[in-house]
């Protein structure tokens, strides 16, 4: 299954190891299941300082696995500092991770919980030359999680779900210009923290995440609205995810202090 994996029965998440073995060996592998109530609160923790040039916005993509939105990140211009991160560290793109329908979606559970879909804002730290080093190093990227919860109707979110239409299949893009995602962010930005993994191989245990606790809306309209599953993606999806262990969290949320051996998660995308 070289560079085949996915979601689907013969290379979903169960058989990342495969190729990635960091998927069963790692030590901080994410997603994990947020337990608030085990969290532990740390004083030291800042607070959030998003800072983004909506004209950095450059282009939507359809890469399979998720919609994404790409941004210039050739200079300071739109930065994430504070938080339990040091440093400056640039948006790099955002990306939506969505179930096919509403119970599931989200990577991250809180008390065993799956929100529909989960946004992710991709940061890498300027001490390093570029995202591709970042992406190999402990402190690389930060990662910003956004629960999506049915609701009222988003109207911020809408730009990008009419930009999907465009983007029905694996590898096509479209430009995307002029917008800000933090516009799609919750009014409070109270967050868990841990230190964790990219969540799609190859697993690099480089990401520093960032979970707002509060969810954003979307109304059940816009969220099947997005195409699912698309012509390109398996459409046979039944997808394990797989859950840390030993993951410690902080930030006033966290600590999913489960068992040693790894859980596992239905989802479908
Ligand atoms: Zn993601």
């Amino acid at each position: 299954m070289s560079h085949g994996w996915g979601y689907g029965p013969t290379n979903g998440p169960d058989t990342w190891a495969e190729e990635f073995p960091v998927a069963n060996d790692g030590p901080r592998q994410s997603p994990i299941n947020i337990i608030p109530k085990e969290a532990k609160y740390d004083s030291s923790l800042k607070p959030l300082k998003l800072r983004y040039d909506p004209s950095n916005a450059k282009g939507i993509l359809n890469n399979g696995h998720s919609f994404q939105v790409d941004y210039v990140d050739d200079t300071d211009s739109s930065t994430l500092t504070g938080g339990p991160i040091s440093g400056k560290y640039r948006l790099k793109q955002f990306h939506f991770h969505w179930g096919s329908s509403d119970d599931r979606g989200s990577e991250h559970t809180v008390n065993g919980i799956k929100y529909p879909c989960e946004l992710h804002l991709v940061h890498w730290n300027t001490k390093y030359p570029s995202f591709g080093e970042a992406a190999n190093q402990p402190d690389g990227l930060a990662v910003v999680g956004v629960f999506l919860k049915i609701g009222a109707a988003n109207p911020r979110l809408q730009k990008v779900l009419d930009a999907l239409d465009g983007i029905k299949t694996k590898g096509k893009q479209t430009t995307f210009s002029n917008f800000d995602p933090k516009t799609l962010l919750p009014g409070s930005l109270d967050y868990w923290t841990y230190e964790g993994s990219l969540t799609t191989p190859p697993l690099l245990e480089s990401v520093t995440w960032i979970v707002l606790k509060e969810p954003v809306s979307v109304s059940a309209t816009q969220s099947h609205h997005h195409p699912k599953p698309l012509p390109g993606w398996s459409a046979s999806l039944s997808p394990t995810i797989l859950f840390s262990d030993s993951a410690t969290a902080i930030g006033g949320g966290e600590v999913d202090d489960k068992p040693k051996k790894k859980q596992r998660q239905q989802r479908t995308v």
